[in-house]
């Protein structure tokens, strides 16, 4: 296989425990998934739209570093954390907002006229999930399972949708310990609270839990217990080499190490479980 050759472990972090992981949180869209790619290219230009039609707009311009910001910033979060911000943003601009709840199911339309042709392919079995994943990622999931870790999933997408794309990618036989998304009451959700319930139902340590994520907010929550975080920088679009605005936000956010992906499986595990 080729494509390998760009791969870098980056170590940013030497003195944190590794090795003793009882636990593996990952988040889903551009850590495991791929089905979603793009989503902030629809995201984005609706925002920019909806806020253009503002009485006090700014610029084209000016609405546009606006909506980048906080869409960037929110990223991790539930989608909804997006729709009261721009909710807000009409306000400050002298218009009337819509429900954010309304906001969020016109971005959802928008984004499966981009993905439903991913979904029904891998529904009829036309395209092959492994070419919707970050690459390794089945090799990874199947890697700490072997070393004994109970794995989850934690996603900002809606629950049904994860558990679906989930499904879709044959992913779900690994998350043992389960796979988790946002509800529609959002104060019920927050992988913070995953991170929370993970180390109290098993009496963990930080050390003992080990997170893999591509945004901000994930990196966060894993550092904030003392658990170890690996980021990944993925480029959704080409699935190979880093993605340079990932990987600053994702040190910034505190990860011990960034890759692009887990192509080179084995090398990742290593690290991870270092050999006594
Ligand atoms: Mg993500």
């Amino acid at each position: 296989m080729s494509g390998t050759s760009d791969w870098s472990l980056e170590i940013l972090s030497e003195r944190v425990a590794r090795g003793r992981f009882h636990s593996v949180l990952l988040d889903f869209d551009g850590t495991i998934s791929l089905v979603r790619e793009g989503w902030q290219q629809i995201m984005k230009p609706y925002f920019r739209e909806v806020l253009a039609a503002a009485p006090r707009a700014e610029d084209a311009q000016g609405i546009a570093v606006c909506v980048d910001d906080f869409v960037d910033y929110l990223t991790g979060k539930q989608t909804i954390y997006q729709c009261i911000r721009l909710a807000e943003e009409v306000t400050a601009r002298g218009g009337t907002p819509e429900d954010p709840f309304a906001y969020k199911d016109e971005y959802h339309r928008r984004l499966l006229v981009r993905i439903q042709h991913r979904l029904d392919g891998l529904a009829d079995g036309s395209l092959d999930p492994a070419d919707h994943v970050v690459p390794g990622s089945f090799e990874l999931l199947q890697g700490l399972r072997d070393r004994g870790a109970t794995v989850y999933i934690a996603s900002g997408t809606d629950e049904e949708y994860v558990l679906r794309e989930a499904e879709l990618l044959g992913v779900v036989p690994y998350c043992n310990g389960g796979i988790y998304g946002a509800r529609k009451d959002y104060r019920l959700f927050s992988k913070k609270m995953v991170v929370e319930s993970i180390l109290t139902t098993h009496g963990l340590r930080g050390e003992e839990l080990l997170g893999f994520g591509d945004g901000y907010v994930e990196i966060e929550n894993v550092k904030e217990v003392g658990g170890f975080a690996c980021g990944v920088a993925s480029d959704e679009e080409h699935r190979r080499g880093v993605d340079a605005w990932k990987r600053n936000r994702l040190i910034q956010a505190g990860a011990d190490i960034i890759v692009p992906d887990y192509a080179e499986t084995a090398r990742l595990l290593d690290y991870l479980f270092p050999r006594r």
